[in-house]
């Protein structure tokens, strides 16, 4: 069952912790998206937070997606499906043409991949580069440290930038796990110092920064988030 009041007043709390959180900051609160996570969770419940009038869905396996398409295909037009996921080569395909943004574009060849398959279909779609902050080898997408990128990063956003179909819009992070929101601030802050050097320095035009998830999206706003993915304090724990 899933139960429509108890997902809209947890929709009620964190939009009035979102709108606090960039108060508190001095942002416009309508500069800020929520994204609602929804991985494992049921067509029902994507259904569920489009009613209640939720903008963004983001998903992470692009299989899973496969089989919940009818409830995207049925949204109204102003509902955009976000790819946030690890994305293997050979699916690039599906999130090309189910996905209206990559948010999770985590090295070159897929970048490469996803470009030569938009330029087949004759569109473009809007991407942001995730970036490790998490000092974890294991993590997915190009390295930071502290708030410094690599010349390896440097050489595929070259790359990347004469990629014609894909437009470069953003970053994403997804830092370490913690219990501790404060833990994160400096990661949050080292994307935003990114953000504005990639665009002095690199030619880049980006102008979102995909950041926080359940534990730490108010953080990640008052540190300049535009977009922040939640799944678990929306929706509950994943199956
Ligand atoms: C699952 C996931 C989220 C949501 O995390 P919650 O802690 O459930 O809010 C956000 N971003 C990415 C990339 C995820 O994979």
């Amino acid at each position: 069952m899933i139960d429509r009041n108890i997902i809209q007043e947890k929709l009620l709390e964190i939009q009035s912790n979102m709108t606090a959180a960039a108060n508190k900051a001095d942002r416009n609160p309508q500069s800020i998206r929520l994204m609602a996570v929804t991985k494992t969770k049921p067509a029902e419940v994507i259904q569920t937070l489009i009613d209640l009038g939720l903008k963004d869905i983001g998903e992470n396996y692009p299989d899973e997606t496969v089989e919940k398409k009818e409830v995207f295909a049925s949204a109204p037009d102003d509902v955009s499906l976000h790819m946030i996921g690890h994305c293997q080569s050979r699916k690039v395909k599906i999130v090309a043409d189910l996905f209206d943004t990559f948010q999770s574009l985590d090295r070159l060849d897929i970048g490469l991949k996803l470009n030569q398959v938009l330029l087949e279909r004759q569109k473009t779609m809007p991407v942001f580069l995730e970036m490790n902050t998490s000092e974890e080898i294991s993590k997915n997408g190009w390295i930071l440290n502290g708030d410094q990128v690599s010349d390896g990063f440097l050489q595929d956003l070259d790359r990347l930038q004469r990629c014609l179909q894909l437009e470069i819009n953003g970053l994403m992070t997804l830092p370490p796990f913690t219990e501790k929101a404060e833990e994160n601030r400096r990661y949050f802050a080292a994307m935003r110092a990114v953000m504005d050097e990639l665009n002095a320095r690199y030619g880049t035009q980006l102008k979102e920064l995909s950041m926080g998830t359940s534990i730490d999206y108010r953080v990640a706003i008052e540190e300049g988030a535009t977009y922040v993915r939640i799944g678990t304090s929306l929706v509950g724990p994943r199956n």
